[in-house]
């Protein structure tokens, strides 16, 4: 199957999306731009939009087999992927291991603690209000999504963090936390959207901590580059 690129329908800050000649199914196309703080660091992780883009498809290829619905249809190129049309939910689902950055600000707490349980917690997806943490019963009262949508996002969520830790773990790499986003397609369901990519998961080396994922843009460390090959590397079994 293959599908015709027609014009462009959206530009964020990582990927545009275009249309096709099918309607129910959009291209998305993954940029090497990378951004901070609610846009307000930019700049440039070379080689990381095919790189996010080829991690994507194989975790989310994985999950659905796993029985994750997912929005993945097919990947075109190096950069570019057929998804479902979806209206995402506009929550941002974060889930956390381990303590680190906001979660660890917020509480005032060291990164590195080991949690018992998983946490998840929501924010609302709206960069003028700077995506607002919010819980189910505010996500709610805005209507932005329903009690059985918020239900099936959340056992999503879990699973895919019992998923993806396994997977991590196969590469001697510790999920630390990420962030899911969620889609409706045009007869209702309830799909994974968006990326799982070091952009969007925080990833350390489970014996050295070392950061292997944005965390070395946001904070200027360096070797961002390289963080982002070296998970790809062990992913893709090329160790
Ligand atoms: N995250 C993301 N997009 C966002 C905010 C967070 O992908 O807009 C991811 C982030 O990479 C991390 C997890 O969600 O893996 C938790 O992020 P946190 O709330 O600690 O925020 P941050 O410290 O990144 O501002």
């Amino acid at each position: 199957m293959s599908y015709e690129k027609r014009e462009q329908l959206y530009e964020g800050k990582a990927k545009k999306v275009y249309a096709t000649d099918d309607p129910q199914v959009v291209i998305v196309s993954y940029k090497d731009d990378a951004t901070a703080f609610n846009g307000l660091k930019k700049g440039t992780i070379t080689g990381k939009g095919a790189i996010n883009n080829r991690m994507t498809n194989n975790l989310m290829r994985r999950l659905e087999a796993k029985g994750v619905p997912t929005h993945y249809v097919e990947e075109l190129s190096d950069r570019e992927t057929a998804v479902k049309k979806v209206s995402i939910v506009p929550l941002e689902v974060i889930i956390r291991n381990i303590s680190a950055g906001s979660f660890a600000k917020r509480y005032g707490v060291e990164e590195g603690i080991v949690f018992d349980q998983p946490t998840i917690e929501f924010s609302y997806k709206n960069d003028d209000l700077g995506d607002p943490l919010l819980n189910s019963y505010h996500a709610l009262a805005l209507k932005l999504a329903t009690q059985d949508e918020i239900d099936l996002i959340k056992k999503y969520a879990f699973a895919v963090n019992d998923l993806l830790k396994g997977f991590m773990k196969e590469i001697g790499i510790d999920l630390v936390d990420f962030k899911l986003e969620f889609g409706k397609t045009a007869d209702g369901t309830i799909v994974l959207a968006d990326e799982i990519s070091p952009d969007t998961c925080r990833l350390w080396d489970e014996k050295t901590h070392e950061k292997l994922d944005k965390d070395r843009f946001r904070r200027d460390m360096g070797g961002a580059e390289e963080a982002y090959e070296e998970v790809m590397r062990r992913l893709m079994g090329e160790q």
